[in-house]
């Protein structure tokens, strides 16, 4: 700190308030972890200035040996974790590696004679009309993923993301009634849609999914099976999501981030069947610029914490935390969505419970300590921004040995700030509860009150 201070000081004491709110505060948010340190300081190292533009092996730049070093590493050790046939461990983000994955699929799965033909030819070559084919075979062809508003995220076809523009974007949606996703009726419109690419996997949905019935659909219908486990690679790793719940041997593609409940560094990655993986090993060009080793580096960390056992304890405490944590809120008079979770995260409706917007009691409860985020609720009439609903992760307090005891503490918490917030209680109306309108229970221990006490 000394050292980032003498140059910037404004940004050592930055790291410094971030450490100190991430200590008083308790982290209730579904994608967010706490890596070791280990992994954050693989992380943060001289790899930082390597170029290493190619993959292991195949680079443009001199003097990769280390950098290919690493990354064989990190494929082999997802090969261990996950048991996929290939891994590509480049992508800098879990949007990155779903693009890598989509322009993999169109390069695999389209025909292109044009494609076909520069694998033979120089680059330089290829005519300007070459190029026009297969952008034109490329854009349009249709994508069927999960709906922005049902759990699905952005990078799965949502309007205002790229996806969205280089496919024709369809999405299905979870039943009106239970909030579950129906595979009836997915299986419906999968048929009437034909899509190229059938997209399982969220960022807001309570429950697990059977990944070997949508393969079957998929194969039906003619379309690659993706699934997007960026929110539960952890679960799959530590052996919660196992069988039929486990994408990785029905997918033809599955993407992921690295710092969600797998608690690895900022990063994404690409697993595939064989078939897939010359297109994906050209990750870099087609999507990515050069690796970043440093990242690389510490994703090999984290994989390596994740083949120990405890992390299967851990991954399974995650799962069982959700559980209480749904039931506690329950208990409490809190409206659960689907009325429970299989998985890290549980979706609370705040506008039916407690008359708030989601806005509103994400507001109220930062102010007491807990910090998560707002989270559109399926056919959300408070729309993207408002929102009436809170998505609750357990990754996170899991990483800090919580378990059921404070889990239930933090459920009382919630319920005892929620029903105690009004909208109005700023002029703003933004729902932030002044220290005076309401006291938290007596059990509540000093280090949860945060900022109220
Ligand atoms: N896919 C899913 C399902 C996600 O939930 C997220 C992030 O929240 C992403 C992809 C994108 O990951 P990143 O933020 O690393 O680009």
């Amino acid at each position: 700190l000394d050292t980032i201070g003498a140059v910037v000081p404004d940004v050592a004491a930055s790291i410094v308030n971030e450490l100190a709110d991430q200590r008083s505060n308790v982290k209730l948010i579904a994608s967010e972890n706490y890596s070791s340190l280990a992994v954050q300081l693989a992380q943060g190292n001289l790899f930082t200035d390597k170029y290493a533009e190619g993959f292991a092996g195949h680079r443009f730049y001199a003097g990769c040996d280390n950098v290919d070093a690493i990354e064989l590493q990190a494929a082999e050790l997802v090969h261990k974790l996950f048991g996929a046939d290939h891994a590509y461990v480049q992508p800098h983000s879990g949007a990155d590696a779903n693009l890598v994955a989509f322009l993999s699929i169109l390069a695999t799965t389209v025909e292109s004679p044009e494609l076909e033909r520069f694998g033979q030819t120089n680059p330089a070559n290829i005519s300007d009309a070459d190029w026009e084919n297969v952008r034109q075979r490329f854009v349009g062809q249709r994508l069927l993923g999960m709906d922005y508003y049902s759990g699905g995220h952005l990078t799965h076809g949502y309007r205002h993301n790229v996806s969205s523009r280089l496919f024709e974007a369809h999405s299905y949606t979870v039943d009106r009634g239970t909030n579950l996703l129906d595979f009836d009726a997915i299986r419906r419109q999968a048929l009437e849609v034909r899509p190229r690419i059938l997209l399982a996997g969220y960022s807001a949905y309570p429950r697990k999914i059977n990944f070997a019935r949508l393969r079957e659909l998929a194969d039906e219908v003619g379309a690659t099976f993706m699934v997007d486990m960026a929110h539960f690679a952890g679960l799959v790793a530590g052996k919660v999501f196992t069988g039929e719940y486990d994408p990785v041997p029905y997918a033809h593609v599955v993407t992921s981030t690295t710092h969600k409940t797998l608690r690895g560094p900022r990063g994404g990655m690409v697993l595939c069947t064989s078939e897939f993986a010359p297109a994906v090993d050209k990750g870099c060009p087609m999507v990515l610029g050069g690796p970043l080793p440093h990242a690389m580096a510490a994703k090999v960390v984290a994989f390596r914490e994740a083949l120990e056992p405890n992390f299967q304890t851990y991954a399974h405490s995650i799962v069982d935390n959700a559980r209480v944590l749904a039931d506690e809120l329950q208990k409490r008079g809190g409206a659960v969505v689907t009325g429970g979770t299989d998985n890290h995260l549980v979706l609370l409706d705040v506008t039916s419970s407690y008359g708030l917007t989601g806005r509103q009691a994400e507001s109220a409860l930062r102010s007491c300590g807990l910090t998560l985020n707002r989270n559109s609720l399926p056919f959300d009439a408070n729309g993207p921004w408002y929102t009436s609903g809170l998505r609750l992760g357990t990754a996170a307090v899991t990483t800090l040995g919580m378990g059921a005891a404070e889990v239930a503490e933090i459920a009382e918490i919630i319920v005892s700030v929620l029903s105690k917030t009004s909208p109005a209680a700023t002029a703003k109306g933004d729902g932030t509860v002044s220290k005076a309108k309401y006291e938290l229970p007596d059990t509540v221990a000093d280090g949860a009150r945060g900022r109220v006490s």
